[in-house]
């Protein structure tokens, strides 16, 4: 069962290093990672993550910012158009640098992905609990054919679906359940960190609200390491530990995840969080507001802080002076000139 997956005693074929120190690395550290398309878009640039065993770490950013190249560049899953530089390194392993046979061993079980909008990419002529258990099969050699499908059988009710629900055809099931049926793809093979990109977004939000909960019940149970990757800062402030918020290929905020959401340091934190209020929060009373405009495209890059031509607290410098991620306040950084001002707010744009 995936449930005997802990930070200490990963099953063998899963762990990326099994003679490492507890607790030392983390889990997935990545260091000024780059990654440029066709060597003119440089769609991330310079992005520094941490993510430790059992914890939750949200990415927020309008669509266009990153988030997916971000994601994909994780398992080097990237067309070859995509130039990679910097460090990821997983349980300490660099991932960039890994042989082929060993990366194909570290996809599904070191780390796996719920790729966006990958509810829809089933195949329709399989059964789902054949399409589980195609994993299995592919990492695990002693795997028998029955012994796949039992463990498929398994993993469907992990995820709240009846194990006889192995034999339906993707068009059979509802988008939830299809939903479902990917995070149980993404745990067939115990992995030690789960990266979900935008897994809700397709999904009304009754159901939405229910695969949440169970991606935060599955982290729990089996402490494994999530990236949950969405536009919705509520979403993520509700899920994740820590959030780290990418505007224009960079992290321009990061932080703890409620705090990020309450009081953002920077101003596109701020906008985020604005224009997704939680539901029955006090704090967020404020009318929902949209940020005019769209992020940039990576290949024509404002000069100075990237954010200047939307920033409703823009100086005059920051058309020419690009900022660096320093520290906010707290366990927070943001790229903002502003964060060193006594009166960093733009309250009057917000309130
Ligand atoms: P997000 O997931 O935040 O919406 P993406 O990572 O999908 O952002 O895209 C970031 C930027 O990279 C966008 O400007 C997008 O057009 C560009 N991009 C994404 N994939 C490719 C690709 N294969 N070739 C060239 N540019 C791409
Ligand atoms: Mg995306």
């Amino acid at each position: 069962m995936t449930a005997t997956t802990t930070t200490t005693g990963p099953e063998p074929s899963a762990s990326p290093d099994l003679s490492k120190p507890v607790g030392d690395p983390p889990l997935l550290e990545v260091r000024n990672l780059t990654v440029t398309y066709g060597g003119t878009v440089p769609a991330v640039r310079g992005v520094g993550l941490r993510v430790e065993a059992g914890q939750k770490l949200g990415i927020a950013g309008e669509s266009g910012c990153g988030k997916s190249t971000l994601a994909l560049a994780l398992l080097r899953l990237l067309p070859t158009t995509a130039k990679l530089t910097g460090d990821i390194l997983l349980d300490g392993e660099d991932v960039l640098t890994m042989k082929w046979g060993r990366l194909r061993a570290v996809r599904w079980a070191g780390a796996s992905i719920v790729f966006q909008g990958a509810m829809h990419s089933l195949n329709a002529v399989h059964r789902v609990g054949d399409q589980i258990a195609e994993p299995i099969l592919l990492h695990n050699a002693k795997a028998t054919p029955a012994a796949a499908r039992r463990r498929a059988g398994e993993l469907l009710e992990q995820v709240g679906l009846p194990v006889a629900r192995a034999q339906a055809y993707p068009h059979e099931l509802s988008g939830g359940q299809r939903q479902r049926v990917m995070i149980a793809m993404a745990l067939a093979c115990d992995p030690r960190l789960i990266i979900a990109d935008e897994p809700t977004t397709a999904l009304d939000v009754m159901i939405q609200a229910q695969i949440l909960r169970l991606i935060e019940q599955l982290v729990a149970d089996q402490d494994v390491g999530l990236i949950m990757i969405s536009h919705d800062l509520a979403v993520l402030a509700d899920t994740c530990d820590r959030l780290s918020v990418m505007y224009a290929g960079r992290v321009v905020e990061e932080g703890p995840a409620r705090q990020v959401y309450a009081e953002a340091r920077h101003p596109y934190g701020r906008a985020l969080s604005a224009a997704f209020p939680r539901i029955g929060d006090p704090a967020s009373r404020r009318a929902p507001r949209g940020l005019p405009g769209d992020p940039p495209d990576p290949a024509a890059l404002p000069g100075g802080c990237t954010f200047h031509p939307r920033c409703p607290v823009a100086l005059d410098s920051c058309a020419t002076e690009d900022q660096e991620l320093r520290e906010a306040g707290g366990e927070r950084r943001a790229a903002c000139v502003l964060v060193d001002a006594p009166a960093a707010d733009d309250s009057r744009s917000t309130s």
